[in-house]
């Protein structure tokens, strides 16, 4: 079951969300599960299409319901897979999506080992700081963080099954494709 999962993981700013948004809109089986987060909304963002926006209590109410596959802290904020959006997912045949941070993709490998384990990383630290300025929805200070962090991602791209440096948009999402349609 858990072959059709796949866990996309790579630096904050190094464009995971375009490349899913081409994939989902390229082919309709595929679809992105909604996570559950405690950080504010940003601009733009809408509630069950973004994310699951939670307060602290409904979100550690949910860790103690067992109601996420993994859940993790990240730049001061805690985000988690809920089960029911992936397992609901699946079970109509769907190709399920998971964009999270490190350490949910190593809780994620312990319980659904089947599934496939994609990293994406920037041409270099430079590049990301540079997008990362250039979307504006961080402030300095957490550029900043989200570059430090960066620095220790990069360091485990070991552990993936497939490596997509994302140098262009066009060119990356088809070996993305690629690789999600191998067997
Ligand atoms: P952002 O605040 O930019 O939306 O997300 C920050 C980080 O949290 C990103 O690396 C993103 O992949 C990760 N993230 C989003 N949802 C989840 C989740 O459900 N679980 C975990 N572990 N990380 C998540």
């Amino acid at each position: 079951m858990s072959k059709n999962l796949f866990v996309i993981a790579g630096p904050s700013g190094v464009g995971k969300g375009s490349l899913i948004k081409k994939l989902i809109s390229t082919d309709l089986n595929y679809t992105l599960s909604v996570s559950a987060t405690t950080r504010p909304a940003r601009a733009g963002e809408v509630h069950g299409t973004d994310y699951f926006f939670m307060t602290k209590q409904e979100f550690d109410k949910c860790i103690l319901e067992n109601g996420f596959l993994e859940w993790a802290e990240f730049a001061g904020n805690k985000y988690g897979t809920l089960i029911s959006e992936v397992d609901s997912q699946l079970a109509l045949g769907k190709k399920v999506i998971l964009e999270i941070e490190l350490a949910g993709v190593r809780q994620v490998k312990k319980l659904r080992s089947d599934a496939k384990f994609i990293f994406i990383a920037p041409p270099s630290l430079e590049i990301l700081q540079q997008r990362l300025a250039g979307r504006g929805t961080e402030n300095p200070a957490e550029i900043s963080d989200r570059i430090l962090i960066a620095k220790d991602e990069l360091a485990a791209q070991g552990e993936f099954d497939f490596v997509l440096i994302n140098d262009d948009l066009a060119g990356s999402f088809e070996r993305l494709l690629n690789f999600c349609e191998l067997d």
